[in-house]
């Protein structure tokens, strides 16, 4: 060990007593150089990438992969091109999308935005998009909580696969109500008109894009929100979320 090394190791361990940090997927206490998440979450955040189907992103079994889309979503037609996931919405992976949500602890994006942009790197689908485009909460929960994760993840991201991120190109018309205590038919209907084309939506005009959001569970808001990105003269959208539900 490097005397940097050793001064770091003593540093980082100096701090923690003053300032004990938690970790963002089981909240016990970080120790040593850990950053964001501890040594055994970090293991289930690097796992490797599950198969999933091209179209929606959901887990698939290699062996019953029929073509490029799973059963779950074989007669459904998408507005969106296609999907990328990078983790499963569970364990640790829930807890730290609902750390950065609720606990205001934005900084665990970093951590999203790392393996969303491995996933997205590994298909290579960076080089089928020309833009990066957030889903947008709604103006006054975004108020409330003090930012929006979608887009900060989709910044994260775009400075990754040095593509253009354009913030303003979609905007929610109203406040939803809180998708995850609606049922999945609600849910659609939730969500339908909830979005319009932003001051920017011109930036899609003819361009590949990329729509990025933390979560994507029954894949309605993301349906609703590349149709309006279509509308508005986007040629492609492909959706890619750090979790899949
Ligand atoms: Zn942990
Ligand atoms: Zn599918």
């Amino acid at each position: 060990m490097g005397p940097i090394v050793r001064l770091r190791a003593w540093l980082c361990s100096t701090l923690d007593l003053f300032f004990p940090r938690h970790c963002l997927g089981c909240e016990s206490d970080l120790v040593g150089t850990e950053s964001l998440v501890c040594g055994r979450c970090r293991v289930v955040v690097e796992q490797r990438n599950a198969q999933r189907c091209a179209r929606c992103a959901s887990e698939i079994d290699a062996a019953r992969r029929t073509r490029a889309s799973c059963r779950t979503c074989r007669d459904v037609v998408f507005a969106f091109r296609g999907a990328v996931a990078a983790l499963r919405y569970r364990g640790p992976v829930r807890s730290i999308v609902l750390a950065i949500k609720f606990g205001r602890r934005a900084e665990g994006v970093e951590v999203l935005a790392d393996r969303l942009a491995d996933a997205i790197l590994a298909r290579r689908t960076d080089r089928r998009i020309d833009v990066v485009v957030p889903i947008p909460l709604h103006p006054l929960r975004r108020l409330v909580r003090g930012f929006d994760q979608a887009e900060r993840l989709a910044v994260a991201v775009a400075r990754r696969l040095q593509k253009p991120c354009v913030r303003l190109a979609l905007r929610r018309a109203r406040a939803t109500r809180r998708q995850a205590t609606l049922r999945r038919a609600e849910r659609v209907r939730n969500v339908r008109t909830s979005f319009v084309a932003g001051w920017l939506a011109f930036r899609v005009r003819g361009r590949r894009v990329l729509l990025v959001d933390d979560v994507m569970t029954s894949g309605a808001t993301a349906q609703a929100a590349a149709a309006v990105l279509l509308a508005a003269g986007a040629r492609v959208v492909i959706v890619a979320v750090a979790a899949r539900g």
